[in-house]
């Protein structure tokens, strides 16, 4: 067992002066108990805390670092970028470069508004939403989580729910009235609100629901959705913060075929460092100021760093045989658990997209919000602590989807799975 005592003491220290110790919930450890880890640094697959233990990590950063930590081109592209200018708040050519390769990569996407994270690119897509379409209501799904804008925090997933505060005290009765709830993976429950309410804007989900452990849509889900939203001449954004670059070169839209009006991007596209995007066709796109009325703007906006290491990433990320690869890896681990499972005759629900997946501490199928609920939290967190204590990092909570990066090895895997056997024994034992 390792010891965490500079750990415990930066957390004392941190709660003093940070909320909670953190600068966002779910990093504190609240679901599973116990301090959380601070960390000193990380290369490819592996992390290291001020004690000095090590962890193969299965985090990357909540998904950004699909490459590892701290890839060498990425390092070396911020140091030469920084040297230059931290920023200009002007434009720079690699704005462009970085636009060029998102559009070349992402299926719907003919033009692209970069800004500072997931959070930012969501409440701007739903604002281009309303304000191109004349109308005011959205659809989200019960257990998506899309950033913390006042329209979302409904029934939302990730900290949301781990904390189990669905509903944020501070968002307004008439933000919340706006925003309209289905649970996911159901196309009659979408049907009947808009049968029910004639002034919606856009229908917004994940894709991929990541946010609530790791559901995928269900066969002919996205189809349905996108037919209904052309039909009623509603928008159709795909959150494609998490499963952008990450499930599929061009994400979600390339892995299913179905392609969004609007599409929102966060995480690996600034590889590591903070960057969102939200883009879609351009007759939709060309209604953003200064082109058109709707009005979104940012100090940082395109700042040289952060494109430049999205850039980066984007590149190696782009080069053939980069997810065959990656998919490669990640069916070794789940196998491995797979086989696991099996050898210790225990049901638990597992799901797995490509390098995103997830162990639910419950024995029946996941598609939604209340099914991911029943989950074992207790059971998980158990698993949690044991992992941790063989040098395992996972995501401190049952809700969240665990990343395999290019950077991990076959070793790193082989290790994985024996702890996992061990772990998942001393739960049940
Ligand atoms: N959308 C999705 C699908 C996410 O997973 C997240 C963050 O986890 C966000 C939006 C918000 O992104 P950010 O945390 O960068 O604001």
């Amino acid at each position: 067992m390792q010891t965490l005592e500079k750990s415990q003491q930066l957390f004392q220290r941190a709660c003093n002066v940070l909320p909670g110790g953190v600068n966002s919930p779910v990093r504190a450890f609240k679901s599973v108990g116990g301090d959380p880890v601070f960390f000193n640094s990380g290369s490819g697959a592996h992390l290291y805390d001020v004690d000095g233990n090590r962890y193969i990590d299965y985090v990357g950063s909540w998904g950004p670092l699909i490459l590892g930590y701290s890839h060498p081109a990425v390092v070396e592209a911020i140091r030469d970028e920084a040297a230059r200018a931290t920023s200009f708040g002007a434009p720079t050519e690699i704005e462009i470069q970085l636009a060029e390769l998102v559009v070349e990569m992402v299926p719907s996407i003919e033009m692209v508004r970069m800004v500072n994270s997931g959070t930012e690119a969501t409440m701007s897509a739903i604002r281009l939403a309303r304000g191109y379409t004349g109308k005011n209501k959205i659809i989200k799904f019960s257990g998506c989580y899309h950033g913390h804008g006042d329209s979302f925090l409904i029934q939302a997933g990730s900290g949301a729910m781990t904390l189990g505060v669905p509903n944020s005290p501070g968002v307004t009765p008439s933000s919340a009235s706006d925003t309209l709830i289905a649970p996911f993976n159901n196309i009659e429950a979408v049907k009947q609100l808009i049968t029910e309410h004639d002034d919606i804007a856009a229908v917004i989900l994940e894709p991929i629901a990541g946010n609530m452990g790791l559901v995928p849509p269900e066969n002919g889900f996205l189809e349905s959705l996108r037919e209904v939203s052309t039909a009623n001449n509603i928008l159709l954004i795909f959150d494609e913060v998490m499963t952008g670059f990450r499930v599929a070169r061009g994400g979600a839209q390339e892995l299913y075929g179905i392609m969004p009006d609007l599409t929102t991007l966060g995480k690996i596209i600034g590889g590591g460092l903070p960057v969102g995007a939200y883009g879609g066709k351009k007759e939709v796109m060309e209604a953003v100021a200064p082109l058109g009325p709707v009005y979104q703007a940012g100090t940082l906006s395109g700042n040289p760093l952060a494109m430049r290491a999205g850039y980066e990433t984007l590149k190696l990320i782009n080069q053939p045989g980069f997810y065959e690869e990656l998919e490669k890896k990640s069916n070794q681990l789940s196998e491995g658990i797979r086989q696991n499972l099996d050898r210790l005759s225990m049901s638990l629900y597992q799901t797995r997209v490509g390098s995103m997946s997830c162990l639910f501490f419950n024995p029946d199928k996941v598609m939604d919000y209340e099914t991911a609920s029943k989950s074992n939290t207790e059971n998980f967190s158990r698993y949690f602590k044991k992992m941790l204590s063989l040098g395992i990092y996972l995501a401190p909570s049952q809700f969240e989807a665990g990343f395999m990066s290019a950077a991990h090895s076959s070793a790193d895997i082989e290790e994985t799975v024996a702890a996992n056997y061990q772990a998942l024994k001393s739960v049940f034992e």
